[in-house]
């Protein structure tokens, strides 16, 4: 089978993928996030949003959506920043775009006194069509499936997984693989090149752009990926906090690849994407020192120390600081919004 299909059973089977039976996130689970790292992530999201909100007019109604919404901390930590301007919170209905049973359940415990009205989605084809949005998506895109391609002699081949002797095993399909599905400047690469693609973050992209372009917005993507395009295999599997092979335990393992920025990008036209930020200059930018700083005025040594590490945790290069990107999308009738470097 083709690696998107197998990412789409690993994670998303009825009975046997990863987001369908357990806890996949927190200190029990195969990773943690940004907004589990700390409070910080989520209320400075909030202030974006919040900012978002003005720049588009601070219109009296828009959809608050969050695609992917793990533990809901994120959001109710964005909520709580919300809360401190009551105009905002009058305008804004919230929705969260969740696949994981497990995982709903512990967003409704999470936000069940929310200050807004506040329902949940299979997907984005249920959102509303009558007002602008603001769209929250942290670490959803790379949870979605891609596919990879080999270069050999004069062509490219799909890696596949099969079955040999009982294990899971990759190989090539024998057949070629048309080129135009490849990123253009990656067509010529050598030998034994891993190049990959990923139509499925692209289709998610473009519907969200759609919405966007006809009903005004914004969106904020947050993920580990680069500027593309580049080659290379970033295939990955973590499973209680460390690096798995994904190929020994498929279900029990979270699989997923690093975001090509500039391919979602250009899914995005007509919307304007801004310049691709890291994660540690964006919540600089925003006031990450300054709400540290704060928190720590009334917080015992023990609690100061924790702030510390969670913002070089946050923000250092050698954490998630670079690895993590950040870029926004926007209706072209939105001004520069904070953050970015324009
Ligand atoms: N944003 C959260 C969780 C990131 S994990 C955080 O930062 O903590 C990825 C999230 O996306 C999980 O909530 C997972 O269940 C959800 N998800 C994965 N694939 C999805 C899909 N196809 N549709 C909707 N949600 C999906």
């Amino acid at each position: 089978m083709p690696l998107d299909l197998y990412m789409t059973l690993c994670l998303t089977h009825p009975k046997f993928g990863f987001y369908m039976k357990g806890e996949p996130l927190g200190a029990r689970g195969a990773f943690t996030t940004a907004p589990e790292v700390s409070q910080m992530f989520g209320e400075l999201v909030g202030a974006w949003c919040h900012a978002a909100w003005a720049a588009m007019g601070s219109p009296q109604k828009f959809h608050w959506i969050e695609l992917g919404p793990g533990r809901g901390t994120l959001f109710a930590d964005a909520l709580r920043f919300a809360c401190l301007d009551p105009k905002f919170i009058a305008a804004a209905q919230g929705w969260l775009i969740e696949i994981s049973p497990v995982l709903r359940d512990v967003q409704l415990q999470r936000l069940r006194d929310t200050p807004i009205p506040l329902a949940w989605l299979n997907d984005w084809a249920a959102v509303p069509t009558d007002a602008p949005m603001i769209v929250i998506a942290n670490e959803f895109f790379d949870a979605l499936p891609i596919r990879q391609a080999v270069r050999k002699g004069r062509g490219w081949h799909e890696r596949k997984i099969g079955l040999k002797d009982g294990e899971l095993k990759w190989g090539l399909a024998p057949d070629l693989l048309s080129s135009v599905l490849l990123p253009d400047a990656l067509r010529d690469e050598s030998d034994n090149t891993v190049v990959e693609f990923a139509p499925a973050r692209e289709t998610a992209m473009r519907a969200l752009s759609q919405s966007i372009t006809s009903q005004g917005g914004v969106a904020l993507i947050i993920d580990y990926g680069y500027q593309g395009p580049r080659p290379g295999d970033t295939f990955q599997a973590l499973q209680a906090q460390g690096f798995t092979d994904p190929l020994a335990t498929p279900g029990d393992a979270d699989v997923t690849a690093h975001v090509d920025f500039t391919s979602l990008a250009r899914a995005a036209s007509p919307l304007l994407a801004t310049q691709l930020t890291g994660q540690g200059d964006f919540l600089r930018a925003l006031g990450l020192d300054i709400r540290a700083h704060a928190l720590m005025r009334h917080a015992t040594s023990k609690q100061s120390a924790d702030i510390s590490s969670a913002v070089h945790r946050l923000t250092h290069p050698a954490a998630m600081g670079d690895l993590f990107k950040v870029m926004a999308i926007c209706h072209e009738t939105v001004p520069p919004l904070p953050g970015f470097r324009v």
